[in-house]
């Protein structure tokens, strides 16, 4: 058991939150109980995880996507006002952190995914230095990397523009929604970028550039950080963990 102030302190340090320009707050996003004892990890506070954390038992819950972002218009109406309604009334507390959780080095979104690829980071590129990059290793052809992106995101393919055929040296990679940082991946020297989604430019680039692409699903890259977090924090504090998947193909 532990108190929640004292959990949200010890994220935002361990995180290192004041060192990011983000789209939303990063930390508690909505105040439940004081006391935690079980927590549930999840990607996205969607109502779906709202209700899976309730029926849990868990007094938090840990997520990467959080309620509030940049350009909303304030009002708690609607499906976010449902979303909040439903964590007030059952005394939930939502923690969530976004850039600051694909940044770390350790329990973050990319540093996971990159083990799971057998890559180890030795170099950072792009805005806010969140892209990162390793040697390709035993991924030295597009088809093996494509094939082993496949088996650590469960068996989802993923959309290949493949450059000009090149043998990889060395493999960028940056989780979510980082298609626009396609450019400074080609200009930090890698020979294949991976990232969750794919917007049209990226296609020309590949061709015109000859370094392939990768979108690898915007969920599917972004699921083993807050469960890394929630793990971490969970053994921290002496608390109860549990990660629940909410399946999104997108
Ligand atoms: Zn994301």
């Amino acid at each position: 058991m532990a108190n929640r102030n004292e959990i949200e302190s010890y994220l935002n340090a361990f995180l290192a939150v004041d060192r990011f320009k983000d789209y939303g707050p990063n930390g508690l996003q909505v105040e439940g109980r004081a006391e935690v004892r079980r927590v549930v990890s999840g990607v996205t506070a969607s109502l779906a995880l709202i209700d899976a954390a309730i029926s849990d038992g868990a007094d938090a819950v840990i997520v990467h996507h959080g309620l509030f972002w940049r350009g909303q218009d304030g009002r708690l109406t609607g499906w976010l006002g449902e979303r909040v309604r439903r964590l007030m009334a059952q005394g939930l507390n939502l923690f969530a952190y976004h850039l600051p959780l694909d940044a770390h080095p350790d329990v973050g979104n990319n540093a996971q995914l990159g083990r799971r690829l057998g890559l180890l980071a030795d170099a950072r590129f792009g805005e806010q230095e969140l892209g990162f990059s390793a040697p390709a290793g035993s991924n030295g052809t597009l088809a093996v990397l494509a094939s082993r992106v496949q088996q650590a995101l469960g068996g989802r393919m993923p959309l290949v523009l493949p450059g000009d055929g090149r043998a990889l040296s060395r493999i960028g990679w940056c989780t979510g929604g980082a298609q626009g940082y396609f450019e400074s991946a080609i200009a930090a020297g890698v020979d294949a970028f991976l990232t969750g989604e794919v917007s049209e430019p990226q296609a020309h680039l590949a061709r015109e550039t000859g370094v392939a692409f990768l979108a690898c699903g915007h969920h599917a890259t972004e699921c083993f950080g807050a469960p890394a977090l929630a793990a971490h924090v969970a053994e921290r504090f002496g608390l109860e963990h549990r990660f629940i998947e909410i399946a999104n193909p997108a």
